[in-house]
């Protein structure tokens, strides 16, 4: 009582004298230096911007100003309709609102243009090659003359090699503890990509599950949608970055998969995973995390979502991700913690950018590197990897992938290879903005019309 009167009496204090320096001095008097020994520290979202002007600017270039305004504004949502829900009613309902299946679009075009290609004549090269450059899968050996993404950006590479922009010079004399942090931050986000040999698989046949129904606003609409509605308990959709179904989408559940969610909690990716497998028919889920309180919020999900008998069916675990697991998956799921870049420059709460949590903060880089490694460990030969993130950090996407792929070539005889995303991007490019030079996977560049993401997504193929 007495704290908050004090409190209280200060402020009024300050509120006074603030009122009679503006009330009574003339304008031209205004400042008082001494004032100056007063000024604000930078907030946690003013630091976290900072840090990304340093190192984001110089690899996004001219898409730099509009992702940081992206990120700074209200992002989009995508419902994930609930196939345990009122599905055609609530599908409906999306129509109604206006908004559309942002992955039936997708189908809907990669069909047309094939379609379009068949139909042109034989002679007429110039149509079917631009055709052929629009098709997005590999039936019928149309993609002969696709230009892979792959390879536009080792080209764009190369015309970029005497571009030395990626470089931040750090300053030569380095004397306290605080520069040395610096130091280190530095040579951490300097990510310089490197030719390591990695075997990159063609891209695959693309197909979208039938059951994944994604609802947009369409392209600069920025309407919010309303909150889900319950039937017998069971909610109608799940909200979400639309982004974040991209991961699930490269790991490309068939029903009977058995899934590991490594670091699942709150759940979001698992929501979307249930959404496929079918754990009726074989399918299996080990949802896992660290963290008791996300956990929690991972188990209300469950539960609001989905039925009971098939929420016992789940394994959900609290375990070190970087620790052995003892069963095997042939799909491994490896949402990483990260910058968290949207969070980070909006929430000041909890925010990794606060001077406490600088040591958490350089950690990240190898603690991502540990669970993709668990991650790899933990999935049969032949089974697929995906690593995602939701940071344009080219140190904790590209990075790690590179990292983890040299890592494993010269400590074990586990072997990589990383799946060609081109398809996939190319299918999607209506809805997302990708960053041209990712090297190891897909990065989704945030922007106003559409402002899903960030986020970063690799897909791995366990060999040996
Ligand atoms: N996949 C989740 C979703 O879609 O809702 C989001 C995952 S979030 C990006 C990263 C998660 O990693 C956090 O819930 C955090 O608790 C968890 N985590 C951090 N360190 C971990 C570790 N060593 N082992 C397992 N999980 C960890």
């Amino acid at each position: 009582m007495t704290t908050s009167l004090t409190q209280q009496s200060v402020r009024r204090l300050l509120w006074v004298h603030w009122k009679k320096s503006h009330l009574l001095t003339t304008k031209r008097f205004r400042y008082k230096p001494k004032w100056a020994m007063h000024e604000k520290r930078l907030t946690n979202c003013h630091q976290a911007l900072g840090h990304f002007d340093a190192f984001y600017k110089p690899v996004y270039g001219h898409d730099w100003p509009s992702i940081r305004v992206s990120l700074l504004s209200l992002p989009k949502h995508c419902a994930v309709v609930n196939i345990y829900g009122h599905f055609d009613k609530t599908q409906e309902k999306l129509f109604d609102l206006g908004t559309s299946n942002f992955l039936l679009n997708a189908e809907t075009e990669i069909q047309f243009t094939s379609d379009a290609f068949r139909e042109t004549p034989e002679n007429d090269e110039q149509v079917r090659k631009d055709l052929r450059t629009a098709i997005f899968h590999d039936t019928d050996g149309l993609s002969a003359g696709r230009t892979s993404l792959l390879e536009e950006q080792a080209l764009q590479d190369e015309q970029d090699a005497n571009d030395d922009l990626n470089l931040f010079v750090p300053t030569e004399k380095v004397y306290s503890e605080k520069d040395l942090l610096l130091r280190e931050e530095i040579s951490l986000n300097s990510f310089e990509s490197r030719d390591i040999g990695l075997r990159v698989l063609p891209a695959e046949t693309l197909s979208f599950p039938q059951d994944l129904k994604t609802f947009v606003f369409p392209s600069g609409v920025v309407s919010r949608f309303p909150s889900p509605k319950s039937h017998h308990g069971t909610l109608g959709y799940y909200l979400m970055d639309a982004a974040s179904v991209l991961p699930v989408l490269a790991l490309d559940v068939q029903s009977n998969d058995r899934v590991l969610d490594l670091c699942a909690a709150p759940g979001g990716k698992s929501y979307l995973i249930l959404q496929m497998l079918r754990l009726y028919e074989g399918g299996r889920l080990h949802c896992n995390d660290s963290a008791q309180g996300r956990l929690s919020r991972l188990r209300s999900v469950l539960n609001l979502y989905f039925p009971k008998d098939i929420v016992e069916q789940i394994k959900v675990t609290k375990m070190d991700g970087t620790s052995e697991f003892p069963e095997a998956y042939n799909k491994v799921l490896v949402d990483v913690p990260c910058n968290a870049d949207r969070h980070v420059v909006t929430e000041e709460d909890n925010n990794l950018f606060k001077v406490s949590r600088t040591r958490e903060r350089l950690d990240l880089v190898r603690l991502q590197k540990d669970l993709l490694i668990s991650a790899i460990k933990s999935c049969v030969p032949g089974g697929t990897i995906v690593y995602s993130t939701c940071t344009l950090s080219p140190a904790q996407n590209d990075g790690v992938i590179q990292a983890v792929a040299e890592e494993l070539w010269e400590t074990s005889e586990v072997e990589v290879a990383v799946q060609d995303l081109t398809n996939l991007s190319h299918a999607l490019s209506h809805t997302f903005k990708f960053h041209r030079k990712s090297k190891h996977g897909l990065t989704v560049l945030p922007t106003l019309l559409n402002n899903f993401g960030p986020s970063f997504v690799s897909k791995l193929r366990r060999l040996k």
